[in-house]
């Protein structure tokens, strides 16, 4: 496999070198990095990427799931020269229209998101989030699940990916700081939850009710693997009874797994919710929203609240949590976000039809071959997961699946023309339509009888 793909990507590998000398490793995202090089993309257009040697890829990337329609969708980008020509590049450093008129579909589609803030991306979202529920509980601790991403910030860049020992298994995740540069400190500050383990998580929560503002989770692991809804179901009342606020992180889920995301469909109500990726059309963009007196907590206070009969500042004034960006809610963004959810109105029911065809069509390929495994997701994403076990649900089970030959199926499947970073899951888009799928069905039947 290496071969055809040294074959096939000399101009990636010359460039890969040029833009070693730019940014170290070559890349502005260590994930966007892998051996022997990343295959450089030129241009996108609708469900296809073109590289810098010319090669044509179908897209099952999307930018880690953000591009819900594709590349360069004729609806987003109108929706995004009409808000610069007619109403002016950038901000105007006020509230504007579009920020309520996107406030407004997000509290239809999201009824949990009672108010809400604007964000440049998912990372500040439940950075935010984090925020506001310590402010609220006046407690000082975050707990999240094990194999849980919640964005790059120090606070919860803890037993992302661990390494697991044998001994540890299967219920014991500890704080496993993931990047050098984050202080041991957060080891004590964000207490790590086996996820799908409900016994577990309730008496690890309970015994530290008084030190754990929020539960962060993301409702689908890393886009694919649910929780099962009694757990979902028990999280939220544990949560209640303890007096923990619940977040969910739908930055992935949102919009992909079905419009009203995965709170509409396991009927949970979070406390706190951040979105990002889809919503913002392929531009950079992230949303907090939840219950109103929790969001409440970053209203700037009325001047008689501030300002005692003197005019001096009174002492609990400081006491506002702090947001903000100068980006916050940039109209372009927030017009192709719109004109994103209005297309994905139209077209939800397509793109999960055509994601089913995908997962059933690969299931046949290895059932033939009698190999074992399982198309894991929900809505439009699903990984492809090469294991015995019955059922996925954690990030331990899932380190004990193959990931040797999946890695082997995505770099071969990279020289057939299919797209996605080698073991990443597989997201679809509105555009993605039959001829795809049964190309992509034909190359990883070729595929599969090469490794098997
Ligand atoms: N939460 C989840 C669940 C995500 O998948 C991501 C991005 N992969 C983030 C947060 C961070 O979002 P961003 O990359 O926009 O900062």
């Amino acid at each position: 496999a290496i071969e055809n793909y040294l074959d096939k990507t000399p101009g990636s590998k010359d460039f890969f070198s040029q833009a070693k000398e730019v940014m170290p490793g070559g890349v502005t995202a260590n994930i966007k990095s892998f051996d022997p090089y990343p295959v450089i993309m030129k241009k996108g257009n609708g469900a296809y990427l073109y590289d810098l040697d010319g090669n044509e890829y179908i897209d099952y990337l999307l930018s880690y799931g953000a591009l819900m329609h594709g590349h360069g969708h004729p609806e987003i980008n109108k929706a995004i020269h009409n808000q610069i020509e007619e109403e002016g590049t950038s901000l105007f450093g006020t509230p504007h229209l579009l920020e309520v008129e996107m406030g407004k579909k997000i509290q239809e589609l999201y009824p949990s998101m009672e108010l809400l803030r604007y964000t440049n991306s998912g990372t500040e979202a439940t950075l935010l989030a984090n925020r506001m529920a310590y402010a609220y509980t006046g407690k000082n601790k975050i707990a999240k699940f094990e194999g849980h991403y919640h964005g790059g910030y120090d606070q919860v860049l803890l037993s992302v990916n661990p390494p697991i020992d044998e001994a540890g298994l299967p219920h014991k995740p500890n704080a496993v700081i993931e990047s050098s540069g984050v202080d041991s400190y957060h080891q004590e500050h964000t207490i790590i939850l086996p996820f799908n383990d409900l016994d577990a998580t309730a008496e690890i929560l309970s015994k530290r009710r008084d030190e754990i503002a929020a539960v962060v989770l993301e409702p689908i692991q890393g886009g694919f693997i649910p929780a099962e809804q009694s757990f979902m179901a028990g999280l939220r009342k544990v949560t209640e009874e303890l007096d923990i606020l619940l977040i969910f992180d739908e930055v992935k889920t949102g919009f992909r797994l079905g419009l009203g995301g995965a709170q509409s469909l396991y009927k949970i109500k979070p406390d706190i919710t951040a979105l990002g990726k889809v919503v913002g059309g392929g531009f950079p963009v992230g949303m907090i929203g939840g219950k109103k007196e929790v969001m409440m907590v970053s209203s700037p206070k009325a001047s008689s609240d501030v300002f005692d009969s003197s005019q001096s500042l009174k002492s609990s004034a400081k006491e506002v949590l702090f947001h903000s960006g100068t980006y916050n809610g940039h109209p372009s963004i927030l017009a192709a976000g719109l004109a994103t959810i209005h297309h994905l109105e139209k077209e939800i029911n397509h793109v999960f039809a055509i994601t089913n065809q995908l997962k059933e069509g690969i299931n046949k390929l290895f059932a033939k071959r009698g190999v074992a495994m399982q198309s894991i997701g929900l809505g439009s994403i699903f990984n492809v997961v090469i294991t015995e076990q019955d059922k996925i649900l954690n990030y331990r089970q899932l380190q004990q699946s193959n990931f040797r030959i999946r890695k082997e199926i995505d770099f071969r499947l990279l020289c057939e023309g299919i797209y996605t970073k080698p073991l990443n899951r597989y997201s679809l888009s509105t555009v993605h339509g039959k001829k795809e799928i049964n190309r992509t069905l034909d190359a990883y039947d070729r595929v599969l009888t090469q490794v098997f």
